[in-house]
C-alpha cells in the first residue's frame, strides 16, 4: 500500500508515482533542473536588487550630506520627533497659540540666523524671527 503512494511534484505540483521513496520531490528530471534554475534566478534576481537598493541608498545619503545638511537633518526628524509626543500626548486638547509659540521656542525654531547678513555696529548678527517675521540682531 505505501509504494502505491503518490507524491506530489514540487515544481508542477502534479501527482507522479516516486522512482526513489523519501528522496524524490519532482516527477522528473525536467522539473527537478527547473525548480533548481527558478530558484537560482530568483535568488540572483533579488540580491542584486537589494545591492542596486543599498548602493543608490547610500549614495543619495553620503549626497546629502553636506555639512549643512545634517543640521537640517537633525532639526528636522527633531521637530518631526516632539511635534509627535507633543501632539500626541495632548492629542484631545486644541493647541493654542502659546502653546505653539511654546513649542517653537523650545525648538529653537524661532530665530534663524541670517547667514549671508552682516552683523551691525555692535557685532550682533541678524537673525529671522519666524513670530514677527522680522529681522533682529542679537
Ligand atoms: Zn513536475
Amino acid at each position: 500500500m505505501e509504494d502505491n503512494k503518490l507524491y506530489t511534484c514540487a515544481y508542477c505540483y502534479k501527482e507522479f508515482e516516486p522512482k526513489r521513496r523519501r528522496v524524490q520531490k519532482y516527477c522528473s528530471n525536467t522539473c527537478r533542473s527547473k525548480a533548481h534554475h527558478a530558484r537560482k534566478s530568483l535568488g540572483t534576481e533579488l540580491s542584486t536588487q537589494t545591492d542596486k537598493l543599498a548602493t543608490s541608498n547610500a549614495t543619495n545619503v553620503k549626497d546629502k550630506m553636506t555639512l549643512a545638511g545634517i543640521g537640517n537633518a537633525t532639526a528636522g526628524s527633531l521637530i518631526a520627533d516632539t511635534l509627535k509626543s507633543y501632539f500626541t500626548k495632548n492629542e484631545n486638547k486644541p493647541a493654542t497659540v502659546k502653546d505653539l509659540n511654546m513649542l517653537i521656542e523650545t525648538l529653537q525654531l524661532r530665530y534663524h540666523r541670517i547667514k549671508n547678513g552682516t552683523p551691525d555696529v555692535m557685532g550682533k548678527y541678524p537673525y529671522f524671527d519666524m513670530l514677527t517675521k522680522e529681522i533682529v540682531f542679537m
